[in-house]
């Protein structure tokens, strides 16, 4: 399972919320809690996004490993302890809050049965999604993964979830004093003083967030208030698939017209070192187009050879037209030729918003009315 975990959100294709999907029950077994459910899970997120090698970011609350008699062997809660240890999985006190953060900063989904109840008042996002978060459901013998509606709890539901679980200080505090990230990382930002370049997003690719102060974004080095720079695009993300397996993941940058094959035109994206070489032979020098619009991506065929097209659900691929672009949503399979493939990450965001958000976070935890006045995203 090790090659499931990534250490990192920026190689993952989803977060789990792992001490929710080890105590579901539902999914088998027999014990209170279990690292098969993981195992389950893993291999209903390969089959979702078409990658055996698919990757996860897992946070788990601390307490997870400790009731080493509810797990089916001491085997287990060691085996957790380890990839602590190493980095492979995040613990936190309570695993809800940077799963959460997570989740708002790189779009990538959420795989939990929670309701989040608590935290939709610091997450507002949350109320009424019906896509970003996917619950392991048992099917027969296996495990699928389905996409949740998380409805609307009115705030008499929200406040009374609140008084039961004892959180009440908890989610005032972060009611009063939280940020809504996603205002501000899905925002270009503009510093109004004359020369300054700090935020320009017409200077290079580097995010750079902008300092909050008293819930307005400020200039980091003139402290002015930051003006609004228009939408920033999500990102859309493609990885290169050998034998149903991620070998690479490319970015590409919003509103671009990009050439992929075996060896591209200059500014295309050449694959032919990436394949092995029996398979890069089979693809032709330009495979296919892939257009960004916004966060809105189209694939067009260009090889002689054709590309088949696979979408979850579809019965069976169809050829991938030469004529016009064809929406390639996330999970959709491009097939260059059998055994090597494209298709769509689910992330949304730059992995630098998440980055800067996470080192932000390092320097200065604590969330509390000390920190309120100025705290960096
Ligand atoms: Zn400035």
């Amino acid at each position: 399972m090790e090659r499931h975990l990534a250490a990192t959100h920026e190689e993952a294709d989803a977060l789990v919320d792992l001490s929710n999907v080890l105590r579901d029950e539902r999914l088998g077994g027999h014990h209170p809690r279990s690292l098969h459910r993981l195992r389950l899970v893993l291999d209903a997120l390969a089959d979702r996004a078409g990658d055996r090698a698919v990757r996860v970011h897992a946070v788990a609350d601390r307490s997870l490993r400790r009731a080493g008699g509810a797990f089916p062997g001491p085997a287990e809660p060691a085996l957790l302890a380890r990839w602590a240890g190493r980095g492979l999985i995040e613990e936190a006190g309570d695993a809800d809050e940077p799963l959460l953060d997570l989740a708002e900063v790189t779009g990538l989904p959420v795989i939990s049965r929670d309701d989040f109840r608590d935290f939709r008042t610091s997450h507002p996002w949350i109320q009424g999604n019906t896509t970003q978060f996917l619950a392991p459901a048992r099917e027969g013998d296996r495990v699928v993964l389905r996409e949740r509606d998380m409805g609307i709890r009115t705030p008499a539901q929200i406040s009374r979830k609140i008084e039961e679980s004892d959180l009440k200080a908890h989610g005032l505090l972060a009611g009063r004093h939280r940020r809504p990230m996603r205002e501000i990382v899905t925002r270009h930002w503009r510093c109004p003083e004359r020369g300054c370049a700090l935020y320009d997003r017409r200077r290079g690719s580097q995010v750079r967030l902008p300092l909050m102060r008293h819930g307005v974004p400020v200039c980091e080095l003139h402290r002015a208030p930051l003006a609004d720079d228009g939408p920033r695009t999500g990102i859309v993300q493609l990885k290169l698939l050998v034998d149903g397996a991620c070998v690479h993941r490319f970015t590409l940058d919003a509103d671009t017209t990009v050439e992929i094959g075996r060896a591209p035109d200059a500014g295309g994206i050449a694959l032919y070192r990436l394949l092995p070489e029996e398979l890069a032979r089979r693809v032709s020098r330009r495979h296919l187009i892939a257009t960004v619009t916004g966060g809105d991506l189209t694939l067009r065929n260009l090889s002689s050879r054709g590309t088949r097209l696979l979408r979850p659900g579809a019965p069976g691929p169809v050829p991938l037209s030469a004529d016009r672009g064809v929406p390639f949503h996330v999970n959709d399979i491009a097939e260059l030729t059998p055994g090597a493939a494209l298709t769509r990450s689910a992330r949304r965001y730059p992995a630098e918003i998440a980055a800067a958000w996470r080192r932000s976070g390092a320097k200065a935890p604590a969330r509390g009315p000390a920190h309120a006045d100025t705290e960096w995203l």
